[in-house]
């Protein structure tokens, strides 16, 4: 369970999409959510989207590994078919925030890898959230106070990457994956001749 976390605007989104591109051995977990779907977003591509009534089902039946509520929506990882998926060995990404995080690290510590990714400083990130021009100052604010308030969430990550240069931040997230694949846990069983020996 490879998680990365950040405020928005630290360029998350375009570091999943881009590792998601890149290595075909990771796949993304689509998160519910009660949020509208923003122009573009496709429903079962980006998350399912879902009623308040619907997800309220899901928590009764038990069917989030975690939810969370995130800015006035509730998001959740469903377990679904990552379950078994996970037990195959199968690498999942997951764009999900820091409660979220907190919640699959508590469950399984063995199996979860929380990376953290940082802006170069907050006037950068303020610059950026304003460059995208979309936004009203009051939004915009707003969303500096929520960058805040997650970045103070920084420890309960194992890497922290800044993203000053979206290439050499993926390369890092892609070196983390590569090492952390690498670990000997992970790789018990995997290698037949060492395998061998052992038994
Ligand atoms: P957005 O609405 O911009 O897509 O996402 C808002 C926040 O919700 C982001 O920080 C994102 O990482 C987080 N998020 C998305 N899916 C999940 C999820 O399944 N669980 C949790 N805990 N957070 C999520």
């Amino acid at each position: 369970m490879y998680i990365l976390s950040s405020p928005s605007g630290a360029g998350k989104t375009t570091i999943s999409r881009m590792l998601l591109g890149a290595d075909e051995e990771i796949k993304l977990s689509v998160s519910v959510t009660t949020r509208p779907p923003r122009p573009g977003e496709i429903e079962g591509v980006h998350y399912h989207f879902v009623s308040d009534g619907e997800f309220d089902v899901m928590i009764e039946e038990d069917d989030f590994y975690e939810w969370a509520p995130v800015f006035g929506y509730r998001y959740g990882t469903p377990k679904g078919h990552i379950r078994s998926a996970l037990k195959d060995g199968q690498d999942f990404l997951f764009d999900i925030d820091w409660q979220g995080t907190q919640q699959l690290y508590q469950k399984d510590q063995q199996d979860v890898v929380r990376v953290f990714i940082l802006p170069p400083s907050l006037e950068e990130l303020q610059r950026r959230l304003t460059g995208r021009g979309t936004d009203s100052a009051e939004v915009i604010a707003s969303r500096m106070e929520r960058a805040r308030a997650e970045i103070s969430h920084w420890d309960g990550y194992d890497y922290v990457v800044i993203n000053d240069d979206v290439e050499a931040c993926f390369a890092k997230v892609r070196q983390i994956l590569a090492a952390e694949r690498m670990k000997r846990q992970r790789q018990t069983g995997l290698i037949p001749f060492v395998r061998e020996l052992m038994l």
